[in-house]
């Protein structure tokens, strides 16, 4: 799937979006504030590491400061790995409570 990193020029934020053809760039918003004005950027981590890699590799009990949380793609990767360790199948709804929830909108509230 071609997703690529934007940063955003007004806020900073730093979100993952699907482009699949050169219209769908112009239609880029930020998730954070809402601004148009996106750059495209590269990937602070590995660059093409897949979701699985990602669960893999990512351990719960290393420290995570707030710029861990800025990736909003680590969101619910604790809770997607512990369901793994269990053998459970969080389905579709969860995926999708999952994506709601990363946002930063969400995160400031906690
Ligand atoms: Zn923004």
């Amino acid at each position: 799937m071609p997703i690529y990193e934007y940063e955003c020029k007004e806020c900073g934020f730093i979100s993952g979006h699907l482009v699949m053809k050169p219209s769908d760039r112009r239609k880029l918003t930020c998730r954070s504030c809402e601004g148009k004005k996106l750059r495209k950027v590269m990937s602070r981590f590995a660059a093409h590491k897949t979701e699985a890699q990602r669960l893999d590799e990512y351990e719960p009990r290393n420290a995570r400061g707030d710029s861990f949380y800025k990736d909003d793609r680590n969101i619910g990767l604790w809770a997607q790995k512990r369901a793994k360790e269990m053998g459970m199948d969080l389905g579709d709804s969860f995926k999708e409570t999952l994506e709601k929830g990363r946002s930063r909108k969400i995160l400031d509230n906690l």
